[in-house]
């Protein structure tokens, strides 16, 4: 497909999903400027990050460290420097380079990976944002915390310099309702908030659960497939 051809699809599928955003939020009483559209460009390629940075997207998640960091680099060489999300399981031993382009690592699930990213972060010039993953139905095998460890590992983020709390992130399970999940996530983060008054984001809402990530509170929904198209199902 020619430059042109895939940026005015990219453009429809963004007016698509900006009208549903707005939507929901309209039928939330919310106003449609609280919540922000993260592009999830995972296996799509670092032409896209700089179409879509174009069309104005504001913010981009990625889920693995080595697809990211040289798509990160190619877009900026482009001139695309939207703010990085890092949104899939990290290893420890990646936290330095995640730490080199991400803006917000919302996948930090243990007290163990938020030291190794406060060491990483020592060397930016600004705090690195850390979102608290929460696995809502406890089963920790896609990552987030369980029980109390949301306590535990917002005070060790709240405590390094180098990080700054910035809320929770979740992904609704397959087989909940994404409304009681959202609602679950949504009383964690009113909890937090009254313990770390800044950290107020609620990253939650993919392509098919926006709407109820909303209704429940998001100011931040991850979008890929509404947006980019189909994923190589693999992935
Ligand atoms: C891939 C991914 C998304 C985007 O999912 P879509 O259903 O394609 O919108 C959101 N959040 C996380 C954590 C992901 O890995």
């Amino acid at each position: 497909m020619t430059d042109a051809g895939r940026r005015s699809d990219l453009a429809a599928a963004l007016r698509e999903v900006h009208g549903r955003i707005e939507r929901a939020c309209a039928a939330a009483g919310r106003p449609a400027g609280e919540v922000t559209l993260v592009a999830v460009t995972k296996t799509y390629p670092a032409s896209d990050v700089v179409l879509l940075a174009g069309l104005g997207v504001t913010d981009v998640g990625e889920n693995r460290d080595q697809e990211a960091a040289p798509k990160a680099a190619e877009a900026g060489a482009a001139g695309a420097r939207p703010r990085w999300h890092f949104i899939g399981q990290l290893q420890r031993n990646k936290a330095r380079s995640v730490a080199g382009y991400a803006d917000v690592v919302e996948s930090v699930d243990s007290v163990r990976l938020a030291e190794a990213l406060a060491r990483a972060a020592a060397e930016r010039p600004d705090p690195l944002e850390i979102l608290i993953q929460v696995s809502i139905d406890g089963d920790p095998a896609r990552g987030g915390v369980t029980g109390d460890d949301l306590w535990r590992v917002s005070d060790s983020v709240a405590a390094a310099d180098t990080l700054r709390l910035g809320g929770v992130m979740a992904v609704a399970p397959v087989d909940w309702a994404p409304d009681r999940a959202f609602e679950l996530l949504n009383g964690l983060s009113q909890r937090l908030v009254e313990a770390h008054p800044g950290a107020t984001t609620v990253s939650a809402g993919m392509s098919g659960d926006l709407e109820a990530a909303i209704r429940h509170g998001a100011t931040h929904v991850r979008i890929g497939t509404s947006l980019l198209g189909m994923r190589n199902p693999l992935r």
